[in-house]
């Protein structure tokens, strides 16, 4: 089959690598309908996470099930699922509490394992025309429809990116009526402004440099913040202040002290950059603790932060000696003397996808408001070049495997 293979820093390739097949008597192996390029993919792309060439990319798959291994018992050839980017066994202790991101026995490396991923383990990606999918029972997720039908990409979503941004919210305690800043209006930060939106918070800011992302972001009710416009925190209090004044004062003690808001989600990561030169081509320096700095400093006292945006345990792009280890100064003391709750880490997709499909089944969410680009195979190393270099529009680029380019 053909497939994108990782060759070097900066280059991937449509190769033909051997077609996947069932290894064990719990696997299933798909044809792709569908497969997401993710911003975690360009990490590998621009080797600031070590991966081996040859590698598969693609974490974020969808199709219909073409071969079905003997012991599988819930899923039959023909039916169309999504698969969770977290590959998970479903009886290890981990796994058994829900958090399939930290699966104990399909990694041997490491707690967690995923598709296409350096250090998630040996499972070849989906951005191909075929994959293997272990332990199918547990991590197939049966949906309605035939391929390309209105769902499609709302479905494919609810591989990585829409259970993530709802996890956000989740590490974030995003509830009924509260107050959320979100840094970073990419596909994550924008599916957490939706589903903060869906779970009815009061108040949705969303902080970005990019306008095109601010206006995806006031599309599902949030008040984009550009940091073009100055610092974002400031930004922010003085957008409060109307509803501090007239609402929060009602409740005592809550106008001063509270200025800022509840929940926080960083949504953007080590790749955050400072704000000390804002403007639209060159927001500031890389400085990787810029959008949680900025949290402290706008969460009130026993508000919750969320930490979405990927940090390494390694990052050869680091600056010092302390990055490239993972290690950052963070106002630490700020946080401790607000009470504030910090959460942070990879989404075990399986806790929310069954739940994110029936309300896009119902409905109730239309994630695929983020996608920007649909291409064949044939098209994705130079789709990757373009996202690399965050061209013109490029916000999320859905690969169509079963698509022939012209
Ligand atoms: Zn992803
Ligand atoms: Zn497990």
């Amino acid at each position: 089959m053909k497939a994108l293979v990782y060759k070097s820093k900066q280059h991937v390739s449509i190769e033909d690598v051997p077609d996947p097949r069932i290894e064990d008597a719990n696997d299933v192996v798909v044809k792709l309908t569908t497969s997401g390029i993710c911003g975690s993919d360009l990490h590998m792309y621009e080797g600031r996470s070590p991966v081996e060439a040859g590698l598969v990319f693609g974490h974020e798959n969808m199709g219909i099930v073409d071969a079905v291994g003997s012991s599988v018992k819930t899923i039959a050839k023909g039916d169309r699922v999504v698969l969770p980017f977290n590959i998970g066994c479903g009886f290890c202790f981990n796994c058994t509490r829900g958090y399939s991101s930290a699966c104990l026995t399909v990694n041997p490396e490491s707690a967690g394992g995923g598709y296409g991923y350096s250090g998630l383990g040996p499972f070849p990606g989906g951005q191909a025309e075929y994959l293997r999918v272990p332990f199918a029972d547990y991590n197939c997720l049966k949906l309605p429809g035939t391929p390309g039908d209105e769902f499609e990409d709302d479905f494919l979503l609810l591989s990585d990116i829409f259970p993530t941004g709802f996890h956000a919210t989740e590490l974030a305690k995003v509830g009924v009526g509260d107050t959320v800043a979100i840094f970073g209006a990419g596909p994550v930060g924008l599916l957490a402004a939706l589903s903060a939106k869906i779970k009815g918070a009061s108040e949705i800011y969303v902080v970005d440099s990019i306008p095109e992302r601010l206006q995806k972001a006031e599309s599902v009710g949030a008040i984009g913040v550009d940091v073009a416009n100055g610092d974002p925190v400031e930004q922010i209090l003085e957008l409060r202040k109307k509803h501090v004044r007239d609402v929060q004062n009602l409740r005592p003690g809550a106008g001063d002290k509270m200025p800022g808001v509840m929940c926080g989600i960083d949504a953007i990561g080590y790749e955050a950059k400072s704000d000390d030169k804002p403007g639209r081509d060159n927001v500031g320096h890389q400085r990787g603790t810029q959008a949680l700095e900025n949290l402290i400093e706008l969460v009130n006292p026993t508000g919750h932060i969320g930490i979405i945006g990927v940090y390494f345990p390694q990052d050869p792009g680091g600056k010092s000696q302390d990055e490239k280890n993972g290690i950052y100064p963070i106002s630490i003391g700020m946080a401790w003397n607000k009470g504030i709750t910090i959460g942070m880490g990879q989404a075990p997709v399986k806790k929310y996808n069954v739940y994110l499909r029936d309300l896009i089944i119902a409905g109730k969410a239309k994630p695929s408001f983020i996608v920007s680009h649909r291409i064949p195979l044939a098209e994705a190393p130079d789709a990757y070049e373009k996202f690399d270099k965050r061209s013109e529009g490029y916000t999320k680029v859905l690969i169509k495997p079963q698509l022939h380019s012209n």
